[in-house]
């Protein structure tokens, strides 16, 4: 199989196997749900692993098989496993690797279906899990038992995009045996490679900016042979959450130009922040990539630049947000990332919507914090917008007043 030492070469040509039947420039979508075979013989031996060939297309597909191998070289893994949502992924991963009485180690703020799965279904299994602060060492040393079998993160950490010690959560892992599990949706491999940090499973939502074009929901977990094998052969084929052979495509598409689109995200990124920095409405701007916040120190040491994510923090009341958000004419009020429109949206009315005040605040979610996903417009479109809907908040308070 093909490959190059370069990351932006890898996104296009990386994992192909041969030019294939035709010698197509795309790769042929595989449209099939089963696979013939020429005799009882191949299909047994098929059946038995003893020769390559497909069987069905929840245990494999051709087209879905170039993106993994395509997303194992650009996270440096031996492995990948294709997934029908980010969420798929997630639950196959923890589901394969734990079992009734296990313990699992995770972080005190998560994604939150996938704080839903670890706080309700996992202890319904019988799952214990412990939810810590990941960037505090001696908390985390402090939750391990000898039932540890897994530490889960993610970072940057949505809402205020904290940030973990890859290093150090491997160090820990490995002194006990634990597996370790980086959802590292929000960096993409052009930012940050979990695996050469010693973490054993790197895993997206290919959703948001592998995909990058708002079209499809998948996952990847990407990682050893031995682990992703197993979790291909146990949860992803027997609960099912598969990715269809068009959405793998799709991705594929997208991951061509997955080098050029980060890197815009996250000049755009910088500049947005550093303006919101400055106005005086704005209270607090959480984003790695500035140098007052906590994650800049590991700038350069385990990420490559701050991302193509932020949160901020107004000076104003619930619905002084509230009119900002309804003022923006062409940032999109919609809750995902990583895509060519700027995204944006109101945690406390959308994905926090169900907390009391008590609990967003204990969740460290003010009311007025916004999360932005800056896209690839013209960064001055973006500030711009941004600046119309803030001097109509402005203008709601002065009236108030
Ligand atoms: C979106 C997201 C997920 C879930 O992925 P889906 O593709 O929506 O199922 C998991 N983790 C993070 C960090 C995400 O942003």
């Amino acid at each position: 199989m093909w490959h190059s030492e370069h990351l932006e070469t890898n996104t296009i040509h990386g994992g192909k196997d041969g030019q294939g039947q035709h010698g197509p420039l795309s790769t042929p979508i595989y449209q099939t749900s089963t696979f013939v075979f020429d005799d009882v013989q191949q299909g047994a031996s098929r059946f038995a692993g003893e020769a390559g060939g497909h069987i069905y297309s929840r245990l494999g597909n051709p087209t879905v098989d170039e993106l993994e191998a395509r997303m194992a070289l650009l996270e440096g893994t031996e492995a990948a496993a294709a997934f029908g949502s980010g969420m798929g992924a997630v639950s196959a991963v923890v589901l394969g690797l734990l079992k009734q009485g296990d313990h699992l180690v995770t972080s005190h703020r998560l994604y939150g279906c996938t704080f839903a799965l670890f706080n309700h279904q996992l202890p319904a299994f019988g799952i214990e899990v412990s939810f810590v602060d990941l960037a505090d060492e001696a908390a985390v040393r402090a939750a391990i038992k000898p039932n540890t079998k897994v530490i889960y993160g993610e970072t940057p950490i949505n809402p205020c995009l904290s940030v973990a010690d890859l290093d150090m959560l491997a160090g820990i892992a490995k002194a006990h045996g634990i597996t370790t599990v980086i959802d590292n949706t929000f960096m993409s491999p052009v930012l940050q490679k979990p695996a050469k940090h010693g973490i054993d499973i790197v895993l997206h939502s290919a959703t948001k900016f592998l995909n990058g074009h708002g079209d499809v929901v998948a996952g990847i977990l990407c990682g050893p042979k031995d682990l992703i094998d197993q979790i291909k052969m146990t949860t992803r084929k027997d609960m099912g959450a598969i990715i269809s052979p068009h959405d793998a495509w799709l991705i594929i598409r997208g991951l061509k130009t997955l080098h050029l689109r980060v890197e815009r995200h996250c000049e755009n990124a910088l500049r947005v922040a550093d303006y919101l920095q400055s106005h005086p409405l704005v209270k607090k701007v959480d984003y790695p990539g500035l140098p007052g916040h906590p994650g800049y120190k590991l700038l350069g040491k385990q990420m490559k630049a701050g991302g193509g994510v932020l949160a901020f923090e107004l000076k104003a009341s619930f619905d002084q947000a509230v009119t900002f958000m309804n003022a923006l004419k062409m940032c999109k009020r919609a809750v995902s990332l990583g895509d060519a429109e700027t995204l944006i949206q109101h945690p406390a009315s959308m994905t926090h919507s169900t907390y009391t005040p008590e609990e967003l605040s204990e969740a460290g979610i003010p009311q007025t914090l916004i999360r932005l996903a800056p896209g690839l417009e013209h960064v001055d479109d973006i500030i711009a917008d941004i600046e119309q809907a803030l001097g109509a908040a402005a203008k709601q308070a002065t009236q108030a007043a």
